[in-house]
């Protein structure tokens, strides 16, 4: 009892020493110290993006802000954390930019392609299902990590066990995503029954409230959301898609694609994508395959 008290209070202390120093600064980006080495004198020949990086001094990353364990904003104390943030923050640590340099815009599912087209984020990193229609308008680098549609529902949940067992039932999913296209295309639930919303939180809220009976995304994504309400959401755990994730990138700068995917497969191969999962999806003990990446 003595030794879990006082490691309370040196906790208790830690936390305040840490809000004090983050006290003055809106939004903390850094990486955990020492994941990432910062490359020095980086050249992308022929990457226009890179140009504009280089004579910005910063770098601005297109991320999510409301998904636990891949891109999670904490509104508290405005830090980023999980798979994706780490992902964003390698690449920049490799195109020799220090994660401190990194200024993360939130964009939601529906408004990617189009952040990209006007320039409004240099990369995107944000459970970014790498596809034929999204490829026609922005670029993908990777896959650095592949997850599954699946369906989220309260824990007392009986009737919905899969993708067929949804009839009749309310599913929620976000505006623009590819799990919301696959509902309706094969009308797993009747069209009155798919709400659509622009962040999977907002599913989830009404998932608690009893206002829908399932969530529908990623597996990755509902892991978080299931981990975080603690108890009162499960996972179904039939996955029904194939889900790439990519990093989104302006559709004609294949020098920029090129050296992204050359950090990709050097973290593969080092061990620092296995570590980058370990500390954040891998943390609730579910393993995962290493993703071949796919040049193109
Ligand atoms: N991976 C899917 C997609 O890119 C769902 C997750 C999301 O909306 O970001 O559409």
């Amino acid at each position: 009892m003595r030794v879990r008290t006082l490691a309370a209070v040196l906790l208790a202390g830690a936390l305040a020493l840490t809000a004090c120093g983050k006290e003055g600064s809106p939004t903390d980006t850094a990486a955990p110290a020492g994941l990432f080495e910062v490359a020095k004198d980086v050249k992308v020949d022929g990457s226009p993006t890179f140009e504009k990086i280089k004579t910005r001094g910063s770098l601005i990353v297109g991320v999510k802000e409301d998904q636990p364990g891949l891109g999670y904003k904490d509104p508290t104390t405005n830090k980023y954390s999980g798979f994706d943030i780490d992902i964003a923050r390698l690449i920049s640590a490799k195109l020799g930019f220090d994660p401190e340099k990194i200024q993360f815009k939130t964009i939601q599912s529906a408004a990617r392609e189009q952040a990209l087209i006007n320039g409004d984020v240099d990369y995107y990193v944000g459970t970014y299902t790498i596809n034929a229609g999204r490829k026609e308008k922005v670029s993908f680098a990777g896959p650095y990590f592949v997850a599954g549609q699946d369906l989220l529902v309260k824990k007392d949940n009986t009737d919905i066990t899969g993708k067929d067992t949804l009839k009749g039932k309310k599913v929620c999913s976000v505006t623009g995503s590819t799990p919301a296209k696959r509902i309706k295309d094969e009308k797993l639930t009747e069209e009155g029954n798919v709400l659509e919303f622009q962040g999977y939180s907002q599913c989830v809220t009404k998932l608690l409230n009893g206002e829908v009976d399932a969530v529908t995304t990623d597996d990755a994504i509902l892991k978080g959301y299931a981990a975080a309400e603690d108890g009162k959401l499960k996972v179904v755990g039939k996955t029904f898609s194939s889900e790439p994730y990519g990093i989104g990138l302006p559709k004609d700068d294949k020098a920029l694609r090129d050296k992204v995917n050359d950090v990709l497969q050097a973290s593969l191969d080092d061990g620092t994508w296995q570590k980058i999962y370990d500390g954040t999806l891998g943390k609730s003990g579910s393993t995962a395959e290493k993703p071949k990446i796919d040049r193109y």
